[in-house]
């Protein structure tokens, strides 16, 4: 199967591992999720159930030119990192703005009251990670388990 955006947006499930697509960047802003408040909202798209995560959740955005979240929010549990990858905008934490643009990464305390707004003429695009606070015991080389078997591609 070739790695390309004709692949499905099916969830591959293997052994020890799940796959989806979640489409180009463009096609992010055409992703809709039903919001238990708001209705359907445009543009976010949550991964948790087609990817089997099982310690965090992660939501793929776009935001339009002149988009605006509608309300500002806070969380019980978790923290939320902010990862931009395109376009810009300003972030508003504890009614402190900040400037965020590609490669922009913000970290924000489950207490933080947060919004955000694009201010720029494309779509801002960001990955949000929200994971438990204070909830990693050990991480990267504490954790990885190295294996020197030869490695071997099919040709
Ligand atoms: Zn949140």
């Amino acid at each position: 199967m070739s790695e390309t955006k004709t692949m499905s947006n099916e969830t591959k499930r293997g052994t020890n591992y799940s796959h989806y697509n979640g489409g180009s960047l463009a096609e992010w802003a055409e992703h809709k999720m039903m919001h238990p408040r708001r209705g359907e909202v445009k543009g976010k798209h949550f991964l948790k159930d087609h990817l089997d995560f099982t310690g965090c959740e992660i939501s793929i955005n776009s935001l339009p030119v002149g988009g605006a979240m509608p309300f500002s929010h806070q969380h019980k549990e978790n923290e939320e990192v902010y990862i931009f990858i395109k376009g810009k905008g300003q972030m508003q934490v504890d009614h402190e703005v900040i400037d965020v643009c590609e490669g922009s990464i913000v970290r924000i305390a489950p207490n933080g009251l947060r919004t955000w707004r694009n201010t720029g003429d494309e779509p801002m695009v960001s990955i949000c990670v929200q994971v438990r606070e204070n909830s990693l015991r050990q991480h990267t080389f504490e954790d990885g388990i190295p294996n020197m078997d030869p490695i071997k591609w099919p040709e």
